[in-house]
């Protein structure tokens, strides 16, 4: 309980003076004082929202188990079936935007996998939206391998297709329990990777031209994020397309104490994200392109396999991306 003070003049001034000092110092920024100790940041363990790095793994496994996911092969369709399941199971709608392509100079029943995950806020005719993205096909040919003998067989994918899907399934189980302030978009882009550069970003390409209401104010792509030896690149095109997210995932690693994880080389990389930009969604892409580091000896390899992925890589940049998808205004 306070003491009843008098209201005299004199103990009006020594108050006042007291408050001077107070404010004073409070305004040096220095010491203690009588206002407390300043609080502690927070623990960034604390921040996290619960991305189970072992659930994220085993869908990258499982993806991988069905073999190279290439167009036109059984693993394909066998992967098809098993994601429109999991992305049932974690998201409001779905639907599976199917078209034609050319892959490896043949004509390709393709597909993109579309979940819409619905805002907090009771239904709003247009809710801020973002578009999550990943590419879920493999590379037919392993044309980088190291063995002459190998370039014609199709990658595993684990980090390079699997990882960023595996990532974001377990992402929207937790965005669907614990709804954003905006709704959430998940497409999984079908035909990315081909060594014909005509055939590449097939899936994106498509999408981009029939987006409906499923086109976002903008997004983030996900490519190449399990690699164990994780650092993800300064992509620029991204940061040329929508500086201000890409400040906020950076600010949201940071604050997570996930900073180092994020201070790879600045390059200019064309992704999924491209034909998203060039649509009028401005999407970033978060990619660890160095895999495992700038020998990029496991990409477009038969040595993308899962023991090079972590579920820790997983988990660091699947907390990232919920942590800035979450404090998304409407
Ligand atoms: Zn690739």
């Amino acid at each position: 309980m306070k003491r009843a003070t008098s209201s005299s003049p004199k103990s009006l001034l020594l108050s006042l003076l007291g408050l001077f000092f107070f404010l004073g110092f409070r305004g040096c920024g220095g010491g203690s004082s009588s206002s407390g100790p300043v609080p502690p940041p927070p623990d960034p363990v604390s921040l996290r929202r619960g991305f189970d790095a072992a659930k994220a793994f085993n869908l990258l496994e499982a993806q991988v188990n069905f073999g190279p996911r290439v167009p036109g092969t059984q693993a394909h369709e066998d992967a098809l079936n098993f994601l429109f399941a999991e992305l049932f199971k974690v998201t409001d709608r779905q639907e599976k935007q199917t078209f034609n392509g050319i892959i490896e100079g043949e004509t390709r029943a393709l597909t993109n996998l579309i979940g819409v995950i619905d805002a907090s806020a009771a239904p709003r005719q247009n809710p801020q939206k973002i578009l999550l993205g990943a590419h879920w096909d493999c590379r037919p040919v392993a044309d980088r391998d190291p063995n002459p003998a190998n370039r014609d067989d199709p990658i595993d994918g684990a980090n390079d297709g699997a990882s960023g899907v595996a990532l974001l399934l377990e992402a929207a189980r937790i965005l669907i329990n614990d709804r954003p302030p905006v709704q959430v978009i998940v497409v999984f882009f079908d035909a990315e990777d081909s060594a014909r550069p005509e055939e590449m970003f097939l899936g994106s390409e498509y999408f981009a031209t029939h987006m409906g209401s499923y086109k976002a104010n903008q997004g983030i792509n996900l490519d190449m994020v399990g690699d164990a030896n994780l650092n993800v690149n300064r992509e620029q095109n991204s940061i040329n397309a929508n500086a201000a997210l890409y400040s906020a995932v950076l600010e949201a690693a940071e604050e997570l104490g996930f900073s180092k994880y994020f201070t790879g080389r600045s390059t200019f990389i064309t992704d999924d994200h491209i034909p998203l930009i060039n649509a009028g969604v401005p999407t970033i892409d978060l990619i660890d392109f160095e895999y495992p580091d700038s020998s990029h000896r496991y990409w477009h390899t038969l040595d993308d396999t899962v023991d090079k992925c972590s579920p820790q890589s997983l988990m660091i940049v699947g907390e990232t991306v919920l942590r800035a998808v979450y404090q998304l205004t409407r």
